[in-house]
């Protein structure tokens, strides 16, 4: 679950269930929670109340009577209006999202068979709901109707980017096609989602089907003892007891390639990973990549698009294929300018050493690490005493009070779904209320990995009345331990300050429908503009103070981190960049071609943009889980457009000072209340005064002219 998007919320609904008989939800109503008023504080859902049988009638309740609101819309005889479709259509089905919220939030962050079970029950019953509002003939009509005059409407802003994101949702999913062309994209929609299917199990047979095992101590040749101890469990795991093995899953490969000393193996290892879907066996991915990148080609071209990644960018900050690859250019040059001088560094050090060989590909880990040695050396554990949970926690809150004026008040009479799980209250300085946070720090089995915000409860309007939202922020911190509090690494003091930029999102959201549209290019904003502040040193001085002395983190540590954040950076831009340009690549192309080799496409895009022999792209085309099977295709960029986001807004506060109460307002008022609910670029110049620029990015990479 990816939490940091938030979607239409009436489309992420679904029906298709027969209605529950009266007299079943005449038994459930009496003791069902989501059936009955909560009777809580801010209406937070009764979680010391909601067991497993409660989800499945109150959903096929919900669903019931989010449909039954969709047929009196189109059969409301009255011509469509805004008010008697679009923001009819908008407040539907408030019980199910209510519902599916603490159903989605449990599922991620507690679960259990019975949930998990559910889940497979609820997914078809969600599918063919949501099927049954998007293929609506008649709701799309009356959308149609008020599009086609939305100039002589004269709607408030908010209400044009209901009206526009909710047609388009429509348009893009098929509504205007007729019904031989609504036959073949189906046909299109079937075959893409069985081949990308494909392209993820050939992609995880061919992950699982090499090891590089190891039988003598001589072949360990330069690994650190936990790295030899991993491979030794991972050995065991693959009934080779006594032996070590390593696997080509990131975790398990880049420490060997970061150690070993043992060129050969590095060698071995590392072909092994970037020549998955391409061995030319029964998982080879070749065809499967060409197909797919047809297919999505002919699908664009059906719903009037020049190709897919026309299709893809026009719902994000982007809009084009060619100001994407423009930005992309635009950072490709500096960084493969520093790629070059990190190569030269690293063959210096080879040279230095009468290693008499050529830096190649599987050697870039190993040079890079003693690099990091020589320049950056850091010790994890001489910060973490720095980085104590608790203080954390108030130093975000510091820079909330500092920058929002929120306050930030603990409940304990609000239910939570596990006893760990802390809830605070959220005041604005004027004493008004903003919100509930919930937030739940530590892993537990019952609590999938990562880090995520999410809420049980989405802000919107009631009668005229802001109904409060309720966040929640879950994590995977570092425990206590019998000896010393939960003390945080750099990471994952940054994990917390991101996620709770999204939770601020929520928070402070005040958008007067509930459908929100969010670019996927633009999600990240909120999250990564609050990592600006955990490490700079005006803040640390605020928090960041040793769990047992009080003292503040030193100056030379400081400066140290900030330092170490240049590391590297180089190769990680290029081979980042490098497969965002492929992935842009593949799906401008216009035109299906069954005869193409996709090799050598490959080796054409990255020539044309010069990519060294040293660097492979970090994603070469057949094991592009992302793109291919997973929902990134023309959208691999997304994550370096919203450091260009979040780098170029943390600029104005540079500009005005770090808790600049007014840069903040401005931000508030323009992103944060309006997230989802206007179009974000607009928004964005709104705030900033112009369209994001480029030069705050590369000073962070360190891509700038430099010595
Ligand atoms: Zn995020």
């Amino acid at each position: 679950m990816n939490s940091c998007k938030l979607i239409l919320l009436f489309l992420a609904l679904s029906t298709g269930i027969p209605p529950v008989s009266s007299a079943q939800v005449g038994v459930a109503v009496q003791d069902n929670p989501f059936l009955t008023p909560y009777g809580t504080p801010f209406g937070t859902p009764p979680l010391d109340r909601i067991r497993n049988e409660h989800f499945l009638p109150a959903i096929q309740e919900g669903i019931r009577r989010h449909q039954a609101e969709i047929d009196a819309i189109v059969n409301n005889p009255a011509a469509a209006t805004f008010a008697n479709s679009l923001e009819a259509l908008d407040a539907g089905g408030l019980l199910l999202g209510e519902v599916m919220a603490v159903f989605g939030a449990l599922q991620g962050a507690h679960t259990n068979p019975g949930i998990q079970g559910l889940a497979k029950e609820v997914a078809p019953l969600m599918t063919a709901h949501s099927d049954n509002i998007r293929l609506n003939g008649k709701l799309f009509a009356r959308v149609k109707a008020l599009y086609d005059r939305r100039e002589g409407l004269q709607l408030s802003p908010e209400a044009r980017f209901l009206l526009e994101t909710t047609y388009l949702d429509f348009v893009r999913g098929g509504a205007l096609l007729d019904e031989t062309q609504k036959s073949r994209l189906r046909e299109l929609n079937r075959e893409l989602a069985v081949l990308s299917l494909r392209f993820g199990d050939n992609l995880l047979a061919e992950t699982n089907d090499f090891k590089l095992v190891i039988e003598t101590k001589d072949d360990l040749a330069g690994l650190p003892p936990s790295v030899v101890s991993m491979a030794e469990a991972t050995a065991r795991q693959f009934d080779m007891p006594g032996k070590w093995a390593f696997t080509v899953q990131v975790p398990s490969m880049t420490p060997f390639l970061q150690y070993s000393t043992r060129r050969d193996l590095r060698e071995k290892l590392h072909r092994a990973y970037f020549m998955r879907g391409d061995r030319d066996n029964n998982h080879d991915n070749k065809a499967i990549v060409r197909q797919i990148v047809d297919l999505r080609s002919e699908r664009a071209g059906l719903l009037g698009y020049r190709s897919h990644a026309d299709f893809v960018l026009e719902m994000n900050m982007a809009r084009t294929p060619a100001a994407v690859d423009q930005f992309l250019q635009r950072l490709w040059v500096p960084s493969l300018e520093r790629s070059k001088k990190e190569t030269a560094e690293m063959q210096a050090i080879i040279d230095r050493e009468g290693g008499g060989f050529k830096l190649a590909s599987w050697d870039w880990w190993h040079y890079a690490e003693k690099l990091r040695q020589e320049k950056y050396a850091l010790d994890d554990s001489s910060l973490r005493p720095y980085f104590r949970l608790e203080n954390v926690r108030e130093g975000i809150f510091t820079l909330c009070e500092k920058l929002y004026d929120l306050r930030f008040v603990p409940r304990k009479d609000i239910a939570t779904y596990h006893p760990e799980v802390q809830v605070y209250e959220v005041r604005e300085g004027g004493g008004g209320h903003a919100g509930i946070l919930y937030m739940d720090f530590h892993p537990r089995p019952s609590k999938r990995g990562g880090a995520w915000s999410g809420a049980f409860r989405r802000q919107y309007y009631a009668d005229g009345r802001r109904v409060a939202p309720l966040s929640t922020i879950v994590c995977n911190f570092t425990r206590p331990t019998a000896d010393a509090p939960a003390l945080l690494s750099v990471d994952e003091v940054k994990t917390f300050f991101h996620e709770f930029g999204h939770a601020l999102a929520t928070l402070l959201s005040d958008g007067k429908f509930r459908g929100r549209s969010v670019p996927r290019d633009g999600v990240e904003l909120p999250s990564q503009i609050m990592e600006n502040w955990a490490l700079e040193p005006e803040l640390l001085a605020l928090y960041a103070k040793h769990y047992q002395t009080g003292a503040v983190i030193p100056d030379e540590l400081v400066a140290k981190l900030r330092n170490s954040s240049l590391f590297n950076q180089g190769f990680e831009s290029v081979e980042y960049l490098a497969a965002s340009v492929l992935d842009m690549a593949w799906h401008t192309r216009t035109e299906a071609q069954p005869d193409l080799d996709v090799n050598q496409f490959e080796k054409r895009t990255m020539a044309s943009i010069g990519l060294i022999p040293e660097i492979v792209p970090r994603y070469r085309s057949t094991y592009f889980n992302h793109i291919f099977s997973g929902g990134y295709s023309a959208g691999y960029y997304v994550y370096i457009w919203a450091e260009l986001l979040d780098a170029d807004a943390y600029e104005a506060f540079r500009e005005k000072g770090l808790f600049d109460k007014a840069t903040a307002q401005s931000f508030r008022r323009n992103v944060l209340e309006k997230y989802g609910a206007l179009d974000l670029m607009t928004q964005y110049k709104a705030f900033r005064g112009a369209e994001p620029t480029l030069e705050p990015l590369l000073k962070r990479r360190g891509l700038t002219a430099q010595p």
